[in-house]
């Protein structure tokens, strides 16, 4: 499984950060950018859940 983050799309709200700490992190841009490659199995149903709850749906998943 992998995210990604569109940063155009990307308004900066902090959310998925929140939600799933150990896939996403801001950027110096102040734009959530994914940590790693791979994502612990862990850490995918939180993820899954910030990629729901994006309010801009900026955030893919591929599973
Ligand atoms: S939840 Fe969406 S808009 Fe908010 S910081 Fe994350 S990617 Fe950006």
């Amino acid at each position: 499984m992998k995210a990604k983050v569109d940063q155009d799309a990307c308004i900066s709200c902090g959310l998925c950060v929140e939600i799933c700490p150990a896939v996403f992190e801001m950027n110096t841009e102040d734009k959530a950018v994914v940590k790693s490659e791979k994502i612990p199995a862990e850490a995918k149903d939180a993820c899954r859940q910030a990629a729901a709850n994006c309010p801009v749906e900026a955030i893919t998943i591929t599973e």
